[in-house]
């Protein structure tokens, strides 16, 4: 039976860690800053963005909330992003998506200085990473990536399989393993016989916001099993994998809740202090 991967433990550590370091930073008179922004008032992304404030605060980050309202306009949300941009104070900056219809999504992350991208969106940033430049990358990839290594889970010559390839997920987490010099196979909604493909995968990472689509019946014995999803069923939080037939194969496994949903949010307190130590000591 496969080892459980608490994220949320590892994120504890990390954090820890990042508190050290904020501390020092005030030493120097460098006090990171996050600014999220949220336009209308989607249960979701509310607790989402209050779940990143409170993460900011508690290891002694400074962060701003700026909600607008579900009829703001594009310009208007493009003027207060110019006004981040340029204020020297923030470090990084934040628009939780979705944004409303009449705002395109494209041109608000493109709008946000790459330096204070701390989501790692920006097509300069995007391709940074794609050329294996050192830049911010996207949190939940990223988050998945440093458990990996945590967890001491070799990649280099392993055959990654990845169910997903969405811009938030599936792409940018290939990539990044694909620079470890891992071998990637992208499985996505008109892959054919995707279980001849889960079944090949050394370590197997679930994106597809589809409970229960991956069960101990779709992988071989010793895979690394990384869910990401998460879906509301009958009221409770669940992810990609069918947890209990999964763990009895796997050689490691991911739970959801507790596995890689808090390391999404450490990642971004990490990209933000980094941010500041860019911008302060340029
Ligand atoms: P998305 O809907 O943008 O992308 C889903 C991807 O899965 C698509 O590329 C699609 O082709 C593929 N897919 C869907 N059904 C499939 C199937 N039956 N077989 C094969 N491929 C299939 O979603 P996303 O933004 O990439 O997020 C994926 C999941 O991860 C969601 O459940 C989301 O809630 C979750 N998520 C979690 C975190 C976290 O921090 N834990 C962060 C982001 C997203």
């Amino acid at each position: 039976s496969a080892e459980v991967i608490y994220g949320k433990k590892l994120a504890e550590e990390l954090r820890q860690e990042m508190k050290e370091e904020t501390a020092k930073l005030a030493k120097n008179g460098i006090y990171p800053k996050l600014v999220v922004v949220i336009v209308g008032e989607d249960p979701a992304s509310m607790s989402y963005v209050k779940g990143k404030q409170r993460a900011s605060e508690k290891i002694g980050m400074d962060s701003d909330l700026i909600e607008l309202s579900e009829e703001t306009s594009e310009a208007e949300l493009l003027n207060i992003i110019n006004r981040l941009n340029e204020d020297k104070t923030v470090h990084g900056i934040l628009v939780q998506l979705p944004l409303p219809q009449q705002i395109d999504e494209q041109k608000v992350i493109e709008a946000i200085n790459p330096s204070k991208d701390v989501d790692g969106f920006h097509p300069i940033n995007a391709g940074r990473m794609l050329t294996g430049q050192e830049t911010f990358y996207p949190c939940t990839p990223f988050g998945i990536l440093v458990m990996l290594k945590r967890a001491n889970v070799s990649i280099e010559g392993k055959h990654v399989v990845i169910i997903g390839r969405s811009n938030l997920v599936g792409k940018p987490v290939g990539q990044l393993l694909l620079n470890e010099h891992a071998t990637v196979t992208h499985c996505h909604s008109r892959t054919e016989n995707l279980r001849e493909h889960t079944k090949r995968a050394d370590i197997l990472i679930v994106a597809a916001g589809k409970a229960g689509l991956i069960t101990g019946e779709d992988i071989s014995e010793g895979t690394v099993v990384i869910d990401v999803g998460v879906n509301r069923v009958d009221g409770k939080l669940t992810g990609d994998v069918d947890f209990e037939s999964a763990k009895e194969k796997a050689s490691y496994i991911t739970p959801v809740p507790k596995g890689v949903g808090p390391m999404t949010i450490t990642m971004l307190l990490h990209n933000t202090i980094k941010a500041a130590k860019w911008i302060e000591q340029k």
